[in-house]
């Protein structure tokens, strides 16, 4: 097995090109466990590793441009603040060691409907840079980016750049359900966001339908339902319903982790829970810009 090694993203893309039979390699959490178990046998692996653009982040315009190598540990530490919903999910991910080798390119790569990283960019409306050495760059939307079990929407000349996401705009929250607290695929998971300038929710569900998913009823019933300016107590039966809706949106399966009945009320419990601390936050900090 050939083993590319190239120093920096042009050459990464030249050498995506001319060795389509390569596979990427960033933390290799994923990818080694797939060549350990024979899932693959590539005939070479293209080294990401080296390339600085991939593990650098920074704010453009405002928004945050993360760069696809950034690993779990320093989502967790650098961008904690502009990104509570993703670090969140960030800090279930596997174990430290798997935290400091695993990047959030490496999740989209995959594109494991379990992927922890999934629900909050869905919610935070991310958008994926990808590009090719011949066609330049294109930018995916979260939404159109998970195609199916484990397929995305990359072309095979592709590699993923990095991925946009505004700072959070207001309360982020992420759940999710194992069979054990830490080194678990989530059985089910769930992300929520508040959008408050825009009047506006983002959810995302994970590991209850073949690709990652956004609730979009249940969004606009809670979006129309919360009382954004007053910033009033939520009620109970808006909190009930909003759950609903979310169940509703997952096509979930029986498998070994999990029944398909268990995850629908699992994750309508998980709605009904991020909900009511995303909200707390929001009437809490208006009541300390009153005070
Ligand atoms: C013990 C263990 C526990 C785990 N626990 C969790 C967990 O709790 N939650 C979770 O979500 N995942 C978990 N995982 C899976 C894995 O850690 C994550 O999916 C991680 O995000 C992969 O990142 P990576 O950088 O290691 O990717 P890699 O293994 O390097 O790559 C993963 C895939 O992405 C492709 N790829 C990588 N970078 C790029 C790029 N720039 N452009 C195009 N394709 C690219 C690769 O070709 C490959 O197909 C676990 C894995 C292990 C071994």
């Amino acid at each position: 097995m050939d083993f590319l090694r190239p120093m920096s993203w042009a050459d990464a893309l030249a050498a995506r090109a001319e060795h389509p039979g390569a596979l990427p390699i960033q933390g290799g959490t994923d990818v080694m466990v797939e060549i350990n178990f024979d899932v693959h046998r590539p005939d070479a692996l293209l080294d990401l590793n080296p390339v600085r653009e991939l593990a650098e982040w920074d704010t453009v315009d405002g928004r945050l441009r993360v760069g696809a190598g950034v690993p779990y540990v320093r989502v967790i530490s650098e961008l904690g603040d502009r990104l509570p919903g993703l670090a969140q999910a960030s800090r279930t991910v596997g174990s430290p060691q798997i935290r400091n080798r695993g990047s959030v390119g490496g999740n989209l790569g995959a594109a494991s409907p379990a992927g922890d990283s999934h629900p909050p960019l869905l919610a935070g409306d991310a958008v994926i840079e990808v590009e090719s050495a011949a066609r330049g760059v294109r930018m995916i939307p979260a939404t159109e980016f998970y195609l199916g079990v484990k397929r995305n929407a990359l072309e095979p000349d592709e590699l993923i750049r990095a991925f946009w996401t505004d700072p959070a705009p207001g309360p982020q929250y992420f759940s999710k359900i194992g069979t054990r607290n830490a080194m678990v695929i989530a059985v089910c998971s769930f992300a929520i966001a508040l959008h408050p300038a825009e009047r506006r929710v983002g959810t995302g569900v994970g590991s209850a339908a073949p690709t990652p998913r956004r609730a979009t009823a249940a969004e606009e019933f809670l979006a129309a339902e919360l009382d954004w300016e007053n910033r009033t107590p939520l009620a109970v039966s808006a909190a009930q319903r909003f759950g609903e809706l979310v169940k509703e949106a997952a096509s979930p399966i029986d498998d070994v982790r999990g029944t398909a009945d268990y995850r629908r009320h699992a994750l309508s419990v998980m709605a009904r829970r991020t909900l009511t601390w995303a909200w707390n936050d929001y009437m809490g900090k208006s009541r300390k810009e009153a005070s």
